[in-house]
């Protein structure tokens, strides 16, 4: 089979399963809103979990620092990329984290592939919960360590892997909330498991960051663990992009030599990080966004019981829809868009084989009547 007829016969047989991916031009997006080929949608899928991507402060702080610095950073960090507005950034997370130090990557996706590639050597293991992000599983099939999965938020299927010899290090992936299915990890196991082995755990709080732990620091910081390292994002709680990877001294030194994701790319540019100041800010002060966003939660919770579906076991902004079928779960996001509710289709691969889901995600910027249109569209049509 040439390399082209491998590649068309890919794409005929994603087709053929019905598993075809479409991407949906968005032409306007404001407060819980969406326009999307003409037409205005309740936006029920979006990682915007405070709502703060359409803070007027943010978006401001973010024009004020394109005046000041200019459009990009002109360089990667290790050139003359590396602003002190950057030194400072990086400080203050550390600060607010209870970290020595901080490392900002340009995206989640890339920080958990740089260091994974940094850090694992051949005779590694890396054993990660079987639902890990895919930036995740990219990054460790990518690494000459070997990797294990373990049973999704199961801290014994963890410890038999543990118990089994290795003769390198054994890094212990998870993830604050997972963001397929919205639950959280039982972090104080994981972490008492990883260090009773003289492993290291590595915690991606992608989706807990800014909305879960006193002061919005997180997963980590509401069950009181420190990770070796933490991942944490901009693009979702914090209304813009990027992501930091939390980590000691020592480790953050040895980052800067040797992770090429951070030495060989063009640093996030200054009035990113510029607005991102203002986001830390919003997000530290935030408590009436985290506060009305549990609102929502706990409001469409109730409200659902009603209804004749399968609601997943979330407490979390990702309130995941079980149908299964993956042609009926293409169906109801079709009938939620006529009644005007965007919520996305998740299909395998993204989540197991038969386990296809409606991903509705609830933000503050919601208000009770936008839930009450979403609830009477879900309850028409399965009803
Ligand atoms: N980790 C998790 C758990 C995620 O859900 C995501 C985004 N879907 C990422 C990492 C990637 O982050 P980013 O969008 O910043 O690349």
């Amino acid at each position: 089979m040439s390399w082209q007829q491998r590649i068309d016969e890919a794409c005929k047989q994603r087709r053929a399963a019905g598993l075809w991916r479409e991407r949906h031009p968005v032409s306007l997006r404001g407060g819980s809103q969406i326009e999307i080929a003409g037409k205005r949608y309740l936006n029920f899928s979006s990682n915007d979990y405070l709502g703060l991507s359409q803070h007027p402060e943010l978006t401001t702080a973010w024009q004020h620092g394109v005046v000041r610095y200019g459009a990009g950073a002109g360089a990667s960090t290790h050139v003359t990329g590396y602003y002190h507005l950057q030194a400072d950034f990086e400080r203050q997370l550390a600060d607010w984290l209870g970290y020595s130090r901080a490392l900002l990557f340009s995206s989640g996706f890339a920080a958990n592939q740089a260091v994974i590639a940094a850090l694992m050597a051949s005779g590694d293991r890396i054993l990660a919960d079987r639902l890990m992000h895919a930036s995740l599983l990219e990054a460790a099939a990518l690494s000459p360590a070997s990797l294990r999965r373990f049973a999704h938020n199961q801290p014994p299927a963890l410890e038999r892997l543990l118990a089994l010899p290795c003769s390198g290090e054994t890094l212990v992936v998870s993830e604050g909330i997972f963001s397929m299915d919205g639950d959280s990890a039982p972090l104080v196991n994981l972490q008492h498991l990883t260090r009773q082995h003289q492993g290291w755990l590595l915690i991606d709080d992608a989706h807990g960051i800014g909305v879960l732990g006193e002061g919005g620091r997180g997963s980590c910081w509401q069950q009181q663990i420190q990770p070796d390292l933490l991942v944490v994002t901009f693009g979702k709680a914090f209304g813009v992009s990027g992501a930091a990877v939390l980590c000691s001294q020592a480790l953050a030194e040895y980052l800067l030599q040797f992770c090429r994701h951070l030495i060989y790319s063009t640093a996030m540019p200054p009035a990113q990080i510029y607005a991102l100041q203002t986001a830390l800010k919003l997000v530290q002060h935030g408590d009436e966004y985290r506060q009305r966003l549990q609102h929502n939660i706990r409001y469409f919770r109730q409200q659902a019981t009603r209804l004749p579906g399968r609601l997943m076991d979330s407490d979390s902004a990702i309130q995941p829809w079980l149908i299964g079928d993956d042609t009926a779960t293409l169906a109801l996001a079709a009938a939620l868009r006529e009644r005007g509710c965007w919520v996305g289709a998740i299909r395998p691969p993204t989540v197991p084989a038969g386990s296809a889901r409606l991903r509705i995600t609830l933000s503050a910027a919601h208000g009770e009547r936008e839930i009450d249109c979403l609830l009477e569209a879900l309850g028409d049509a399965t009803g």
